[in-house]
């Protein structure tokens, strides 16, 4: 048996002074940090951006198959990831969290251990939070704090007709990695003597648990001088999301299957499920990849970067949102966006 300290042998303030005595804050924007009323940030003439989100066990996440320490870097991740679709830097995260009885100090260390993890490596400070004894359950809220250019930040809002429709990376690996994971969740549970085996999906598995955000394609975007004209992150699904910069910007689109950006890994995993790749690529969430568009004279400067793949163009309102299947077909989009309310 492993350790197990109970959280109400150190108090609420012990337990804050516990989870923070190691912070050393790495940006010079970080004025005052943890320990006082409030964090001072100075941005030194850039602009701020702010993303908020919160995490609540049950509905957001499954400690069954989450590991503590995945779970702190993923929510750190999904935040840093909100804050770069904005074409800004993440510098700083504050982290309020509720938690029951059911945790002991072990496990809270274990999940700041991934907090941290994501902190160095995107480079950013946690500054302050919050923290509370919960009823049930393990509640997360986490707000990033990042900078911007002055204004260079990018809007959803903003594509214009013509303009190519790119996405970093590849899509749908994470909603086939939640499909393994919920499906060894059953076998479990009907039968706790067998281990899982889950070694053969690795790729789609870590796509869901230690998902990463692009802060590579920000810093190519500025060595590349290049501005994209709209962007978001890809949090609940291709489709869901390209639907938004379209209405928000009062265009259509058309995007192509053959286009999609599809792993070999998630690919042969949709099919060990009969489902179709392209529909999770199309519907899967969670990914955190970047979706965004840019002009057609920046075409060049797109094909420099081998994990940008460019897969439609926008077009006038009137002719709606389009995709274009292998087989010459076309279908409208429609948001079948991964959402976590109709998840269980
Ligand atoms: P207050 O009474 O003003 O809410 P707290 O005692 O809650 O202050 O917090 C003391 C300091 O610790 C503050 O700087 C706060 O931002 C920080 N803090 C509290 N909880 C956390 C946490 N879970 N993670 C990181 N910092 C925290
Ligand atoms: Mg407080």
């Amino acid at each position: 048996m492993s350790e197990r300290t109970e959280i109400s042998t150190l108090g609420e303030f012990g337990l804050i002074e516990h989870l923070t005595r190691n912070i050393e804050l790495q940006n010079a924007s970080s004025i005052v940090g943890v320990g006082d009323d409030g964090a001072v940030i100075d941005h030194f003439g850039k602009q701020t951006v702010i993303s908020s989100d919160m995490l609540v066990e049950g509905v957001h996440f499954d400690l069954v198959y989450t590991p503590l320490k995945h779970l702190g870097y993923k929510c750190v991740v999904v935040n840093l990831s909100d804050i770069y679709a904005m074409n800004a830097t993440p510098t700083q995260i504050v982290l309020n969290i509720a938690i029951s009885n059911r945790f002991s100090l072990e496990a809270m260390d274990e999940f700041y251990e991934g907090v941290y993890a994501a902190c160095e490596r995107y480079g950013v400070d946690l500054v302050g939070g919050d923290t509370s004894s919960s009823q049930k359950g393990f509640i997360i809220s986490v707000t990033a704090i990042g900078e911007v250019v002055p204004d260079q930040y990018v809007r959803r809002s903003t594509a214009k007709k013509g303009d190519l429709i790119c996405v970093s990376g590849d899509l749908g690996g994470a909603y086939v990695g939640l499909l393994f994971l919920e499906r060894e969740k059953k076998i479990y549970l009907e039968n706790p003597n067998i281990q899982p085996d889950l070694e053969s999906e690795t790729y789609v598995i870590g796509r869901m648990l230690k998902p990463e955000a692009r802060k590579d394609i920000i810093e190519f975007f500025e060595k590349a001088t290049l501005v994209p004209t709209s962007m978001m992150d890809i949090s609940d699904g291709l489709s869901s999301e390209i639907l938004h910069i379209s209405k928000q910007s009062g265009l259509g689109c058309v995007i192509y299957e053959e286009k999609l950006p599809i792993a070999e890994e998630m690919r042969n995993a949709a099919y060990k499920f009969q489902i179709d790749p392209t529909a999770c690529a199309l519907s899967g969430g969670e990914d955190y990849e970047l979706l965004f568009t840019v002009d057609q004279n920046d075409y060049s400067k797109i094909t420099l970067n081998k994990d940008i793949s460019v897969i439609g163009y926008m077009t006038e309102q009137e002719q709606g949102a389009q995709i274009i299947t292998k087989g010459g077909s076309t279908y409208p989009i429609t948001a079948q966006g991964w959402n976590a309310f109709l998840k269980k």
